[in-house]
């Protein structure tokens, strides 16, 4: 592997969520737990433990490492299932069958429409295509609370931001420089807000106006 492999797969998903978080959590390094993170965590336990579950046909790997010497990512998939199949590819670490890759990513909730964990998704898939040389259709995303899957497509237009987000992170590092905070609806649920103070910005605007005279209330 490369060494300067040095992107987790993770902050995929935190840049298309907020380019401000993935580099306070990547070149700061903050992090502050909120009740969306705690439970999300709790619930991503069963997952974290390595193990290769047999079924018939089928083979889940779970906590699986993944990396991508192209895009320089590293992380793992919460579980791939490994779906016995004549045109899939030879998997080295378990046996000499054909198997086509399934990732699956879990979060915490209920089903939803988010890009960015897609995209988190399409970037694991694309690992895996790149480490055992196959192709993956598709893929999906699990919400625990729900119990429901919401399958996703790697298309060309997600594999172009995942390339694309992978480039702009390894940008985002080498520049040690964090964006300037932009509020939006995303900024409540976010665990990084008080340490990150969207409004800071404006409120310091407004006090300097008012001390320099010029603040007119709305
Ligand atoms: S509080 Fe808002 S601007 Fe700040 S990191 Fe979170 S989402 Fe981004």
């Amino acid at each position: 592997m490369d060494d300067n492999i040095t992107i987790p797969l993770s902050y995929i998903s935190q840049y298309n969520y907020c380019k401000r978080r993935a580099a306070l959590l990547m070149i700061e390094q903050l992090w502050n737990e909120n009740s969306y993170t705690a439970m999300g965590r709790g619930e991503h336990e069963r997952v974290h433990t390595p193990a290769a579950d047999h079924k018939s046909n089928c083979i889940v790997v779970t906590d699986m490492p993944v990396y991508s010497e192209k895009m320089l990512l590293f992380g793992k998939c919460d579980a791939v299932e490994m779906n016995e199949d004549i045109n899939g590819c030879v998997i080295p670490f378990l046996d000499n069958k054909k198997y086509i890759p399934y990732p699956i990513e879990y979060k915490h909730g209920v089903l939803r429409d988010e890009t960015e964990y897609e995209l988190q998704l399409c970037a694991q898939a694309m690992c895996i295509e790149e480490m055992f040389t196959c192709h993956i259709d598709k893929g999906a995303v699990f919400y625990i609370t729900s119990h429901r899957r919401h399958e996703v497509f790697f298309d060309e237009v997600k594999r172009k931001a995942v390339i694309e987000t992978s480039a702009q992170l390894l940008k985002l590092s080498n520049s040690q420089t964090v964006p300037q905070a932009e509020f939006s609806p995303k900024c409540k649920k976010c665990s990084l807000n008080n340490l990150c103070m969207p409004n800071a910005e404006k409120s310091a605007e407004k006090y300097i106006k008012m001390i320099h005279g010029s603040f007119k209330e709305e």
